[in-house]
């Protein structure tokens, strides 16, 4: 499906629970969390429904995201029930990795071969700081898991924050030169509660290319031609193994080829990441519509897709959009 700004719409991403094992500085507050209850987030079955409904509105790539997706019981199973799905091309999940080690075969066997997992410092005292909670050893083996378990590629997310892991920026590079994976440096947004506590720290992506360029010469890796490639420009650093990704969503807007729909764990359909206008979807599910109902209100929402997102350089000093990030799935 192609909105009204010739953008082709083929990519959903789908959070399947707002709960998380962490608590990451810049995604959710410290505490005073409330959490959806377990009847407003949409059941499998009805996730499976909207998926498959979207791949007849030309939706070819889905990712599984949260919240932490693997925190939610039955997950493995409802991976291999969107096999079932003909249309779709890829499923794939976004994970802060701390469970992956247990699931990485699993997730396998139900047919994953595309993993994205978060880590913003390879330093363990710093990785526990930013997560509140995290054990980065965990992580590491979840990685090396997804490795021998024969995911590829696998892309490590990092959010750059200004005087926390900049000083890592080419470690980071080290770690994709060294290893198959590409490093996505994903610039700070700010969202939801969490927004209010990263004043002033944003980091732009042109400065993180700016620093890696000193260590080698950054080739340009092209991307697909189907249109269903992400919004990060890829690199390779010359000789290196793996790649290295820059998704800049705030310093470099790339509204105008933004392919993609999001299902919150509430069953509400956004169009724009950075922007709180949603369309229920959950409501015409329980209620009993027909598909053809639930296409034409995916049909209208996708009519109103913003052009771009309404977020600046110098407002990402304030907090724009009330969801919490864990509560989208980023
Ligand atoms: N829990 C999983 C994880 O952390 O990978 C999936 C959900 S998380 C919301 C998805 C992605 O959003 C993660 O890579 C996370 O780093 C990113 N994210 C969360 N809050 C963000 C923010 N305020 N700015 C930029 N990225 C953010
Ligand atoms: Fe949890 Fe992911 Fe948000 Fe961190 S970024 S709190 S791991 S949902």
């Amino acid at each position: 499906m192609v909105d009204k700004y010739n953008r082709k719409i083929n990519y959903l991403r789908v959070s399947i629970t707002d709960r998380c094992n962490l608590r990451c500085i810049y995604c959710m507050p410290a505490e005073g969390i409330t959490c959806m209850r377990r009847e407003e987030i949409l059941r499998y079955e009805e996730i499976h429904r909207i998926i498959r409904i979207s791949t007849e509105l030309g939706i070819k790539k889905v990712r599984i995201t949260g919240g932490e997706p693997l925190v939610r019981a039955g997950i493995v199973d409802f991976i291999a029930s969107l096999q079932n799905i003909g249309n779709l091309e890829d499923i794939s999940m976004t994970t802060n990795g701390i469970l992956l080690e247990d699931f990485a075969e699993e997730l396998y066997a139900a047919g994953m071969r595309r993993i994205n997992i978060s880590l913003d410092s390879l330093n363990a005292e710093k990785y526990t700081r930013i997560t509140r909670l995290g054990d980065i050893k965990a992580v590491l083996r979840g990685i090396e898991k997804a490795r021998q378990t024969g995911f590829s590629p696998i892309k490590i997310n990092t959010v750059a924050i200004k005087g926390f892991n900049d000083d890592e920026i080419l470690d980071f590079a080290r770690l994709a030169f060294e290893n198959p994976y590409q490093i996505r440096f994903i610039e700070l947004m700010p969202m939801g509660d969490a927004g209010g506590g990263i004043d002033d720290r944003f980091l732009s992506n042109d400065f993180i290319k700016k620093q890696i360029e000193t260590s080698g010469k950054l080739e340009n890796v092209k991307k697909n031609k189907n249109g269903t490639d992400g919004p990060a420009d890829v690199y390779r650093l010359a000789g290196g193994k793996g790649e290295i990704g820059f998704i800049s969503a705030i310093s470099h807007k790339f509204c105008s080829s933004c392919n993609r729909l999001r299902l919150t764990a509430d069953g509400q359909l956004r169009t724009c990441l950075l922007s709180d206008e949603e369309t229920d979807l959950k409501g015409p599910l329980r209620s009993g519509r027909d598909d053809a109902f639930l296409k034409e209100t995916m049909i209208a929402a996708i009519a109103k897709k913003p052009r771009q997102h309404a977020i600046t350089f110098k407002d990402t000093y304030r907090k724009k959009c009330v969801k919490e990030m864990s509560a989208i799935g980023g």
